[in-house]
């Protein structure tokens, strides 16, 4: 199976589990002009965007009552009064502690320390 001609955002799976199915493009890999279709948002409007699509308009974002989505104390588009503040001290906190928390996660995979752990993952 090849990848969709109309739609450069996606590839045929380099990993052998996959079977040939389509898969998401590594965003980082992406050149400039297949970005040609996009909508260009980035932070706090992309994740405004990604409320809208879940919960359909503005009144039911502001009555999200998912407060365990990552999404929930940005949904408003913009970062509340006291949430850095409350992110330093839980930080903090949990720096004292063991353990791996999600942003961390997310961070350790957005910023992957070894570009030959994505190798070994496509050869798999
Ligand atoms: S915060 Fe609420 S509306 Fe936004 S993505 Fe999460 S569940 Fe959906």
């Amino acid at each position: 199976m090849s990848a969709p001609s109309n739609n450069p955002l996606l590839q045929t799976s380099p990993f052998a589990k996959d079977a040939g199915q389509w898969i998401g493009r590594d965003p980082r890999d992406v050149p400039s002009e297949d970005w040609s279709n996009s909508s260009f948002l980035v932070g706090l409007a992309a994740i405004r965007a990604k409320c809208l699509d879940c919960a359909f308009n503005t009144k039911e974002i502001r009555k999200c009552v998912q407060t365990d989505c990552p999404l929930w104390p940005l949904r408003m588009g913009c970062v509340p009064k006291g949430y850095r503040k409350a992110a330093i001290t839980a930080k903090t906190m949990h720096d004292a502690s063991a353990g791996t928390s999600l942003s961390e996660e997310v961070e350790a995979e957005q910023n992957p320390s070894d570009e030959a752990e994505n190798d070994v993952e496509r050869a798999q």
